[in-house]
């Protein structure tokens, strides 16, 4: 997915720029990368961080970046901050979302403006330089940034710094991504994590509004375009992407995990296990949640390896990812053994995890495991964040299900209800694939209860298949009911 820092001070930001921007690693595991901008012009560094964290990898040259103003990067795709030379002056630039139409913009760019792009890579156009094109396309800055949220299909927050050594920060036009402001004496952040403020000593001063674009100067924030009143933010981002002590629309997400874990123990009256744990680290939350709502002492049958596993550590190969997700949790037998456990998680992607870990559960002695998942099953891939590298549905465990209920030409929206009978059939055969005692997932509307927001505002897509942006144009939303199919 990846997330963004940045800063505009009185003083030399760069201590800010780098703590503020490492607290985004959990988002992402590809590339990390600083700018700074001072008298002389900008400086620039990008590090591949798929095996050696973030700070590790800029340690050794944070002093030379020397400025008043800086953006920040986790990236899981593309090289980014990029630099760019433009009608409007040098400014650099870092974007996060997903550009679905990035082929169609591309190619009506080479076609209309005869533009070029300089940083192609195996995945083809750098999405962060297409929307730089963009944005030079525009008399202004904030004209160019509305030009490409408006062009852009998919979703794409952003930061530019110019060579004046103002930030603009953008939001998603439908603030699928969060981004915060905060402030203290002498400085202004923006970021998309706003865990990364009480540590350097800012207070949170509040959310962006979804399309909205403000410019920061060490003088503050000013407005330059007022947010619209459509909001569709991922839900995902309190289940399972954010930190815990993050706080988006004024919803903190650990709190969201516990109420999670209170709404799936809303459907469990009466149940009796010796513990409840949760797969870490996101698991946790939903489980000492479900914990508290039931009663049953809250344990930790696995413990992280935290001093070298960082969540967000995912190799690319399948083989290699099974080796690492195993070496991560190490069992405790002693809270395993002979006994009937709850188990939370926040979600079931492919699968493959899940069962690896049931399945030691049951090794060590479990005698019942029953699984509760903190949101509905997945049954579309995400459109808008790129939420795995994953380029099929098909990978998605519950497609592999419905594959083989129905084949090739199911009907998916048909197992969205819960209540319906092929959802049920789809849920008995991941349980039984799993090898589960039992297995409930949350519903969408105790996921929203539990985010505190109304269903109108969250992203729902990948359970739903149901996606608000369909009013401004069809974007391939899968509902039948959706006005734009018809
Ligand atoms: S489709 Fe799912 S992961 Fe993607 S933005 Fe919507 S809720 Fe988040």
């Amino acid at each position: 997915m990846g997330g963004f820092f940045g800063v505009v001070s009185k003083v030399n930001c760069r201590e800010d720029l780098y703590y503020g921007t490492d607290y985004h690693s959990h988002l992402g595991v590809m590339r990390g990368g600083l700018a700074v901008r001072n008298g002389k012009g900008f400086t620039r560094s990008i590090h591949d961080i798929r095996t050696t964290q973030f700070r590790s990898k800029f340690e050794g040259e944070i002093d030379s970046f020397v400025g008043n103003a800086g953006i920040g990067v986790i990236s899981d795709f593309e090289d980014q901050p990029l630099i760019v030379a433009s009608h409007l002056g040098t400014f650099a630039i870092v974007t996060v979302g997903r550009v679905i139409n990035l082929q169609e913009l591309a190619q009506e760019l080479f076609t209309k403006s005869r533009v070029q792009f300089s940083e192609m890579s195996q995945e083809g156009v750098n999405p962060t330089e297409l929307v730089a094109m963009l944005i030079g396309m525009r008399d202004s800055f904030v004209e160019g940034i509305a030009y490409a949220q408006e062009k852009i299909q998919g979703s794409c927050s952003m930061l530019v710094l110019t060579d004046k050594g103002t930030i603009y920060a953008a939001r998603d036009r439908f603030g699928r991504t969060p981004v915060v402001l905060g402030c203290k004496d002498g400085a202004v952040a923006v970021t998309m994590e706003s865990c990364s403020l009480p540590n350097l000593g800012y207070e949170l001063t509040r959310d962006m509004g979804p399309g909205e674009i403000v410019s920061l100067t060490p003088d503050g924030v000013e407005q330059c375009r007022a947010p619209g009143e459509e909001m569709a933010i991922c839900g995902f981002m309190w289940v399972y992407f954010g930190y815990p002590s993050s706080i988006y629309e004024g919803r903190n997400v650990e709190a969201v995990r516990y109420r999670c874990g209170e709404e799936l123990a809303k459907h469990d009256v009466g149940i009796k296990t010796d513990i409840v744990g949760g797969v870490p680290d996101s698991g946790v939350g939903h489980a000492l949640g479900y914990a508290r709502a039931t009663g049953i002492p809250y344990a930790r049958p696995f413990v992280k390896y935290t001093p070298t596993w960082p969540r967000s550590y995912i190799p690319a190969a399948k083989t290699d990812r099974k080796l690492v997700a195993r070496m991560k949790l190490i069992p405790i037998t002693e809270l395993i053994h002979g006994k009937s456990i709850i188990f939370c998680d926040d979600s079931i992607v492919r699968g493959t995890q899940l069962k690896a870990q049931a399945g030691r559960l049951y090794e060590g002695g479990a005698r019942e495991v029953h699984m509760r998942i903190a949101c509905p099953p997945i049954l579309y891939g995400c459109r808008f964040l790129n939420f795995s590298r994953s380029s099929s549905e098909m990978d998605l465990f519950t497609r592999k299900i419905i594959w083989e209920i129905d084949g090739a030409a199911a009907d998916v929206q048909s197992y969205v209800d819960p209540d319906g009978e092929k959802n049920q059939t789809m849920v008995e055969r991941i349980q039984k694939r799993i090898g589960l005692t039992s297995l409930k997932y949350q519903r969408v509307n105790d996921l929203c209860r539990a985010i505190g927001l109304p269903p109108e505002k969250v992203c729902t897509y990948c359970w739903t298949g149901m996606d608000i942006s369909c009013k401004y144009g069809c974007q391939g939303c899968a509902a039948k009911s959706c006005a734009g199919r018809q």
